[in-house]
């Protein structure tokens, strides 16, 4: 096995105090979470619904999971029992429908508001001006068992740190501008996820609160 508990320690080390780590154990088997458990990682991501489904029943009950992948409403019911937050919420669609099936749990079910800032075309998320459209309307407000926790984004796959910093810092901004102007009397609204294993210290130099950090701990995935 990959040295996961020595990585982890130094992936711990490095993030200053209210840096929350994601230790994203998609594509791991069972052993690397319950290494990083035992270390005492509580908090891990996944992105596959029936791989997490499954990784639940086979591991202690009080881990954390969140859920990172892009999920289709039709997978929200068999979630909503456990997850602890949803990170990557790309659409009204899906916000009323983890609504739904948390009330039908009798819990309420924290998310983020996942935002496309990323030059690439492939990835999910809203764009600024389509979140703030969201937020504008009144709708999510009536969601009872839903609670918007923050904003989450990917910055763009490359090798240029600047570019990668750029989209950080305007994400960070963009946190500013909706925790003022629709969360100001929210001090749950907090969380802003981004920085990955190639990325996640120049996250934190642009305010991250949460991290993803994957291959970093638990080695390269194999699909
Ligand atoms: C897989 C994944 C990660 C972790 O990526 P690493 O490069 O392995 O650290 C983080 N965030 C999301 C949304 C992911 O899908």
């Amino acid at each position: 096995m990959f040295d996961v508990a020595s990585n982890l320690r130094k992936v711990s080390a490095e993030l200053p105090e209210g840096v929350k780590l994601v230790a994203v154990s998609k594509f791991h088997p069972k052993e690397y979470i319950e290494a990083a458990y035992n270390e005492g990682q509580r908090v891990f991501g996944e992105s596959h619904e029936q791989e997490l489904s499954r990784k639940v029943e086979q591991l202690p009950r009080d881990i954390e999971w969140h859920f990172i992948g892009h999920l289709q409403t039709n997978k929200v019911k068999y979630i909503a029992p456990f997850i602890s937050m949803i990170e990557a919420v790309d659409s009204f669609k899906l916000l009323k429908e983890i609504n739904k099936q948390a009330l039908k749990n009798n819990r309420i079910i924290n998310v983020l508001l996942e935002l496309h800032i990323a030059e690439e075309e492939t990835k999910y998320g809203f764009s600024l001006d389509a979140c703030r459209s969201l937020l504008q309307g009144d709708e999510w407000r009536q969601f009872t068992n839903v609670h918007i926790s923050g904003l989450m984004m990917m910055a763009s796959n490359t090798d240029d740190r600047e570019q990668i910093r750029r989209e950080m810092l305007r994400a960070a901004e963009f946190f500013d501008e909706v925790k003022q102007t629709f969360f100001a009397d929210d001090p749950e609204f907090k969380e802003r996820s981004w920085g990955m294993s190639n990325d996640y210290p120049i996250a934190i130099e642009c305010r991250s609160t949460m991290v993803r950090v994957g291959t970093a701990i638990f080695g390269p995935r194999v699909y």
